[in-house]
């Protein structure tokens, strides 16, 4: 293992395969049919301290950094979850670290608190109807008025859009699409927000998904997250963290899909002989193997140099390539092996499947990211 082994680190493992086996495991097919997870899972993972992993303890986290974050979303999902699970149950990771790093005590106490001790939930919403992408762009106004600001526009593809309480919300303080971004805290409640249908989707079903709408919406001025028009600059940073999540969801899924299959090729017999015995089928799960590590080892490279504070864009938006590729292949493989009842919705691997769909899309795209390697290359 390239992220360094320590008996903190391998009891944050036992910790997070304990909770996944008894708080989820029994629950989550449940979950994706309701289309979210409970808030009461919120407060069970803040209560054992896990909900706080990566935010410091003076802000109510529980302390520990993006590596042990890291080893927390990837036991997750090996111990049986799956990246809709941390879409859902994680989003805090997305939407609190601006907050953290303003080091706005006021917003520290109003949301980070809460959401860390699991009795809030918060989402981010850059997102809009005319693009993701292009995050210079947004169109959701936000015009000063007194000690206010008064919001309008839209957003989509919102993740705990549904369930939050709160949204850290990306706005233009100029005209629209001038690029001159802020970051606003808009709760939930405020007239003339509404968050519209929830969103169904190919996968992530457990994990809730908003549109979210703002007509003329006040919102102290005390919400601002850092001055004004350092929203940009402020969502470009917290970037590597959230790319790196799902690279390490990428690679974790990628991993449990190689158990999967292997266990089923084992066990399942064709023609007289198990498939293992095959050697086009032993091979394939060896090609799937060595893509799962060969990504996580990668991943774990680059987090190491993020965490001790790099400047590795560029390396990040590889990792993240790197990962959600060998996901991609990894799960296709998983999923043809176990034949016919691969497809069924009864078999894990039919929620990796979809699942991994999104990863090459949300928090940039394959081909966003390889926008940032090729201008890293000079380019
Ligand atoms: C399940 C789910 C959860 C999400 N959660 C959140 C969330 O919590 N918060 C949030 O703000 N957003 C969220 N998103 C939105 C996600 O980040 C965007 O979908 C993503 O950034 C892409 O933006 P877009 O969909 O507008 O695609 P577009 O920007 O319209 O791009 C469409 C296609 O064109 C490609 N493309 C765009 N520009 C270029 C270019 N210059 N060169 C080559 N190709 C290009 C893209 O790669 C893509 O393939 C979520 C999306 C989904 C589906």
């Amino acid at each position: 293992m390239t992220i360094v082994d320590t008996p903190e680190r391998r009891q944050l493992r036992e910790l997070t395969r304990a909770f996944v086996t008894k708080e989820v495991l029994p629950y989550l097919d449940d979950w994706e049919r309701a289309g979210e997870v409970p808030r009461s899972l919120h407060e069970t993972a803040a209560k054992i301290g896990l909900l706080g992993i990566g935010f410091p303890e003076s802000v109510g986290g529980s302390g520990g950094d993006l590596l042990d974050s890291i080893l927390v979303t990837e036991e997750a999902i090996r111990s049986g979850g799956s990246s809709g699970l941390i879409a859902a149950l994680f989003t805090h990771g997305i939407a609190l670290p601006h907050m953290v790093a303003s080091r706005d005590d006021g917003l520290i106490d109003r949301y980070v608190r809460p959401t860390l001790a699991g009795t809030m939930i918060g989402a981010l919403a850059i997102t809009e109807p005319d693009g993701g992408s292009d995050v210079a762009g947004i169109r959701t106004c936000a015009r000063r008025d007194g000690d206010h600001y008064v919001v309008n526009g839209s957003k989509t593809y919102i993740t705990s859009g549904v369930r939050s309480d709160f949204v850290t919300t990306a706005v233009c303080t100029d005209f629209p699409g001038s690029g001159s971004l802020s970051l606003l805290v808009i709760e939930k409640g405020t007239p003339g927000f509404t968050v519209g249908r929830r969103l169904e989707k190919l996968g992530w079903h457990c994990s809730d998904t908003a549109e979210l709408s703002f007509v003329d919406v006040r919102v102290p001025v005390a919400n601002r997250i850092g001055p004004e028009d350092t929203g940009f600059l402020a969502i470009m940073q917290q970037f590597a963290t959230e790319r790196l999540s799902l690279a390490t969801q990428a690679y974790a899924t990628a991993q449990r899909c190689v158990e999967l299959a292997t266990r089923w090729c084992r066990d399942r017999s064709t023609f007289g002989r198990p498939l293992a015995s095959r050697q086009l089928v032993r091979h394939r799960l060896a090609e799937m193997h060595t893509r799962a590590e060969a990504a996580r080892a990668y991943v774990h490279d680059v987090a190491e140099r993020v965490a001790a504070g790099e400047p590795v864009v560029t390396e990040v938006a590889m990792a993240k390539n790197v990962a959600v590729a060998a996901c991609d292949f990894v799960v296709d493989a998983a999923l043809q092996l176990h034949g016919g009842f691969g497809y069924l919705r009864d078999a894990e691997v039919e929620r990796h499947y979809r699942d991994a769909r999104i990863l090459g899309i949300g928090g940039g795209t394959t081909e966003i990211m390889n926008e940032i390697i090729a201008k890293g290359m000079g380019l």
